[in-house]
């Protein structure tokens, strides 16, 4: 089969790879009919390598049941499903706790399982998400990063009402912004640097937008929200300057809540520290997208509100292209040679 193979930095190769077979009797084989670039990946692609090189790569997926082992009874073939990628060791303190996302040898498909860059995947029925007929493919390989979001804002039990802000609005920020929607915020106010950004921002709900360049966000909030912080403030951007001023924007008796992951030390100003003091912050981490029971209801949530329509992952898919332009794709990346949101690949397409 094709597939799109990690061997180091900067060279990810579209080639002929064996294809993957059920060798357990509660496993799944997959075809894939979309598979997304995770933020994730672009920093491993251009400064972090693969874990073993030569390795399938990929892990935001969907696709069709094509075979299933003899004890799986979740799908049939024929049925269209997502994949959680995650995958957690079971023996580990925090997993005999069911707290999965804090499993001491969390792995992802991609690192030392095969990943979905590829026309077909293997994975333990566990894993499996149904998704309903009218979810097209493209939109159902967006539930992982939805998921990332929902089990964050679950953290923080974001309350009907309350406001909220989200610095950066990349995917993830996107979602967050829809998703505090969901959950019922009155307020949403979204942050970024990128004017065309914030105004896909405003199309999916958020109420407020502020670009922040040379400004300083804690005042821009202030302004905008009557005078106070927001009850809850979302980092999305993951960067070590967004990550020490989402401190700043929350109001006294607030929460903070880190989904972003900034590749680099954080130097937090005594202005932006003195918050989680003097306002008595909660600081909440989030990891990954799953819960008990496994992969959790991060993954019925989001396969529900995109089935209903109230989640639309459509205006975030910015490219469009077959597997054999990888390698042009995560170069793009690297490069940031024009600006981009979710990038897709389809493995049928030739
Ligand atoms: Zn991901
Ligand atoms: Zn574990």
């Amino acid at each position: 089969m094709d597939a799109l193979n990690f061997y180091a930095k900067r060279d990810i190769r579209f080639e002929e790879t064996a294809e993957p077979a059920i060798e357990k009797d509660n496993e799944v084989k997959i075809k894939v009919k979309a598979v997304g670039i995770c933020g994730s990946d672009i920093h491993r692609y251009a400064l972090l390598g693969p874990y073993v090189p030569g390795t399938v790569w990929g892990h935001e997926f969907a696709g069709e049941v094509v075979e299933v082992g003899s004890a799986v009874k979740k799908v049939k073939v024929g049925e269209k499903v997502t994949a959680c990628p995650a995958l957690y060791c079971g023996e580990c303190d925090s997993c005999k706790k069911a707290v999965f996302a804090q499993c001491e040898h969390l792995g992802v498909i991609g690192q030392y399982h095969p990943g979905a860059f590829a026309e077909y995947i293997v994975m333990p029925e566990e894993n499996v998400v149904p998704v309903p007929e009218n979810v097209p493919y493209d939109h159902a390989a967006m539930v992982e990063p939805s998921c990332v979001v929902v089990h964050g804002l679950y953290k923080v039990n974001l309350d009907p009402g309350e406001s909220v802000a989200v610095v950066g609005c990349g995917t993830i920020g996107l979602l967050a912004v829809q998703w505090a929607k969901i959950f019922g915020a009155s307020t949403v106010i979204a942050i970024d640097i990128d004017d065309s950004k914030l105004e896909l921002a405003k199309k999916l709900g958020a109420d407020i937008t502020i670009n922040s360049r040379g400004k300083e966000p804690f005042e821009e909030v202030h302004k905008l929200n009557g005078g106070k912080g927001v009850d809850v403030a979302i980092e999305s951007a993951g960067t070590p300057i967004t990550s020490a001023q989402t401190f700043s924007l929350a109001d006294k008796g607030g929460r903070v809540l880190f989904v972003g992951i900034p590749y680099g030390d954080v130097m937090v100003k005594r202005l932006y520290f003195e918050k989680i003091v003097r306002n008595e912050l909660k600081v909440y981490g989030s990891w990954n997208a799953i819960s008990a029971p496994f992969p959790g209801r991060e993954w019925t949530t989001t396969v529900h509100c995109m089935a209903t329509g109230q989640l639309n992952v459509e205006p975030l898919i910015t490219h469009r292209l077959p597997l054999s332009k990888g390698s042009e794709a995560f170069e793009m990346t690297a490069e940031r040679k024009e600006s981009f949101g979710k990038i897709m690949f389809y493995p049928e397409q030739k």
